[in-house]
């Protein structure tokens, strides 16, 4: 079996040279370069090397702003980022995206399960312990804004959010893992959520406190 390192270059090989809003492309010697996707024709970028650069590069958005979610769709621009080899791709796009190459492997192997929102608000514990209280039409429009992928993630959602409650206000394409491929050929890695982020359940206990609040304050 191919190592995660191998299985992305082989990917990128095959034409998967979109990764959220990073664009990959191979290089004459087995290297790798890197940019933001908007940056595809830009001359005079910033160059940096080597995986580390990454993280840095991924930590703070265009008006320097620290990004708390990495799939955000505010990564910053005007950078060239060079990788030597596919272990080092692998780490670099850990940083901008963590786990999600891994993840798309595992969707490939059929090996990917979702959970629903629900089910993971019903195991939390201590101070988010109160978002198990979180009323069905508080989570969907929580969810909507929240996971909304020209503002909140650019993460496809591949929970629902009961067992028998699906989704709403998102696109078919935004709740699966089907890849996209530009009118230019190039393919897309899709990043996936299986399971909601620690983000999405804090936001879930504010709704629920906020309300509690809001109604304790009437009585
Ligand atoms: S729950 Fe998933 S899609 Fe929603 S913000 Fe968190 S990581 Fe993104």
């Amino acid at each position: 079996m191919r190592s995660l390192p191998e299985t992305i270059a082989g990917w990128v090989h095959d034409g998967f040279s979109l990764l959220g809003q990073i664009r990959i492309t191979s290089r004459p010697g087995g290297s790798f370069e890197l940019r933001h996707r908007e940056d595809v024709a830009v001359h005079g970028l910033e160059e940096f090397h080597g995986p580390s650069a990454a993280r840095d590069l991924s930590f703070f958005d265009e008006a320097r702003n620290y990004r708390p979610l990495k799939t955000a769709p505010n990564l910053r621009r005007g950078w060239s980022l060079i990788v030597e080899t596919p272990e080092d791709l692998r780490l670099a796009l850990d940083h901008f995206y963590p786990a999600m190459t891994a993840l798309w492997r595992s969707q490939l192997e059929a090996s990917l399960s979702s959970v629903p929102l629900r089910d993971t608000l019903d195991r939390q514990t201590g101070m988010y312990a109160a978002s198990k209280r979180l009323q069905d039409e508080e989570g969907l429009q929580l969810v909507a804004s929240a996971c909304n992928s020209k503002t909140g993630c650019m993460k496809r959602m591949l929970w629902p959010f009961t067992k028998t409650v699906e989704l709403t206000g998102f696109s078919r394409l935004e709740r699966s893992a089907d890849v996209l491929t530009l009118d230019s050929g190039e393919k897309e890695i899709p990043l996936l959520c299986h399971e909601a982020c620690n983000i999405l359940v804090a936001a879930c206990r504010e709704t629920v406190k906020k309300r509690e609040r809001a109604a304790a304050a009437t009585v």
